[in-house]
């Protein structure tokens, strides 16, 4: 075995929300998980805990945890900054303290297991190994169809994005290094991590039911999550205005056209040559000029994203 492999540091990351009735059992499992991984990986590896402004016992328990179990650590937020801004987090923590970084949800609807083949991939030289659900059979169907529409509309709107695959990754710390150079405050993941490059990799694995608790994300909080996603990324619906815009103007014209011809052909009563143009005309004029402040606006939207130009991956001058 490669040494060099074996000195290498996990960190699992993981934001915690009112999670007091699954932490003793996620700790557990984890723990497993990097006994498990203890002749790959370094002894140093760790779980970081970050606590998300919860209001139940999850601190606590994981102070609780810390004194007993070294490799347990814990962040404390002084408010709740959401399920993305929680990640961010660990991941700004971890990133000077870690050599690869999973991050995973606090309630075991992942499969914790596919963490060890998460790091053979990393150990193959992947920089970035997402985890894929192998299906959704324990969705609702509303969750299932939602979710399968989400995943068309954000493909149609040109977002690079992995099919049912959340917040369960591993990353570098390369990597995580390069996600933090992201400044965006509306922050979708999943959305972003493809836009890094590196060599990536996808490992399978079955989602559970939730061990615990209840979901943190309501249908509201879902679709307003869904909404970020889309135009945190695209910025396609005010080009779709503006083609509207070009389309209603050509309308304009062609019924220009017929409402003179009418007209002269003496069809027509009074006043209703002069409704038809000025209000088709008006209305793809102010769609037009709509489009054309939208393109602009779409415009500043990327400058005040701030993101990196590029990412380098190698480099060989002498
Ligand atoms: N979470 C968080 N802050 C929030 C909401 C959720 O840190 O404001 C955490 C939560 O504790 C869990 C993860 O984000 O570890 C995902 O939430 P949940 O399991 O409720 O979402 P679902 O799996 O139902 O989509
Ligand atoms: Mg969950």
């Amino acid at each position: 075995m490669d040494k060099s492999i074996i000195e290498k540091i996990l960190a699992i990351v993981v934001p915690c929300y009112n999670e007091e009735s699954v932490l003793y059992e996620t700790t557990k499992k984890l723990v497993e998980v990097l006994d498990d991984l203890s002749i790959v990986i370094s002894h140093d590896s760790f779980i970081l805990y970050v606590n998300d402004g919860s209001k139940d016992q999850t601190w606590d328990i994981i102070q609780e945890l810390h004194s007993q179990e070294k490799r347990v650590c814990g962040v404390n937020l002084a408010a709740n900054a959401g399920h993305q801004n929680a990640l961010m987090a660990g991941l700004t923590i971890v990133q000077d303290k870690a050599d690869m970084i999973v991050t995973i949800d606090a309630d075991l609807q992942d499969d914790v297991n596919a963490i060890k083949e998460m790091v053979a991939n990393y150990i193959k030289g992947n920089d970035i190994v997402y985890g894929v659900r192998k299906n959704r059979s324990t969705d609702t169907w509303f969750k299932r169809n939602t979710a399968l529409a989400f995943y068309s509309v954000m493909k149609k709107m040109g977002i690079k994005s992995v099919y049912n695959h959340a917040d369960y990754r591993l990353m570098s710390r390369r990597a995580v290094k390069q996600l933090l150079m992201y400044s965006e405050r509306n922050l979708f993941l999943r959305g972003l991590v493809p836009l890094i490059g590196y060599k990536t990799a996808c490992v399978y694995y079955d989602r559970h039911e939730r061990f615990a608790g209840e979901s943190k994300y309501p249908f509201s909080k879902m679709i307003s999550f869904a909404f970020d996603g889309i135009t945190s990324f695209s910025t396609k619906p005010v080009h779709y205005i503006f083609i509207i815009g070009i389309l209603f103007v050509l309308v304009a014209l062609s019924i220009m056209l017929y409402s003179l011809y009418s007209y002269c052909m003496g069809n027509t009563i009074e006043g209703w040559t002069s409704v038809m143009m000025s209000i088709w005309f008006c209305m793809g004029c102010i769609l037009l000029a709509i489009g054309v402040i939208g393109e602009y606006i779409g415009k500043i939207y990327y400058e005040v994203k701030g993101r990196p130009r590029f990412n380098i991956e190698s480099v060989l001058i002498d």
